[in-house]
């Protein structure tokens, strides 16, 4: 049984910070405790969409703005799955729902390769931001070899068709990259008899 009531009045909210504001430092700071509130119950993400791939991590979008202004998306990660080091372009917001992740960010050395920094675990509740403006450089891995992690992720735009960038750390060379979405079909919010 999914509570989609969590995840409607998560995109209601959202939608009136993004049309209040464009100053991402108050954007980041109205939606972080809204997703926040999101993660902090683990009854509203519905089954096709914690569903992991035997082989690579999924990113599923929940709900994308119609202006594009922001999106919504769960990453499920099979065990030990991992993202390469990548970026984003835009703001984004990270909340782990269920299992445990571990996070690395990445700095530009002096020789253009990329140095990482210390590696973070993130457990669910957490909420974490990466955007341009605070370092938007990093790897996510499950933290777990034997069970599937799920985390939440806002950011300010339609991620799945931002022209962005993987890295290889070691020259620091960037790879074009779009990511798209694993899913053809989104989660209905729009009937309010709860438990849809
Ligand atoms: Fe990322």
């Amino acid at each position: 049984m999914s509570n989609l009531k969590r995840l409607r009045d998560f995109v209601v909210a959202t939608t009136h910070v993004v049309g209040a504001s464009r100053n991402e430092p108050e954007i980041l700071a109205a939606v972080q405790p809204l997703l926040g509130d999101l993660i902090a119950h683990d009854d509203w993400l519905p089954e096709a969409y914690a569903t992991p791939d035997p082989q690579y991590y999924r990113q599923y979008l929940l709900h994308a703005d119609p202006l594009e202004r922001f999106s919504l998306v769960s990453f499920v990660w099979g065990p030990g799955q991992k993202t390469p080091v990548h970026d984003h372009r835009v703001w984004g917001l990270v909340g782990i729902l269920r299992g445990a992740e571990l996070s690395t960010n990445y700095a530009a050395g002096p020789d253009g390769s990329l140095i990482p920094g210390a590696q973070e675990r993130l457990e669910p509740g957490r909420v974490v931001a990466v955007s341009p403006k605070l370092g938007d450089i990093h790897s996510i891995a499950n933290a777990y070899d034997d069970r599937v992690s799920i985390s939440i992720h806002v950011y300010g735009g339609n991620i799945g068709e931002v022209s962005r960038a993987v890295y290889d750390p070691a020259t620091g060379a960037e790879k074009p990259f779009i990511s798209g979405y694993s899913n053809a079909a989104i989660p209905n919010l729009w009937t309010h008899a709860e438990a849809a």
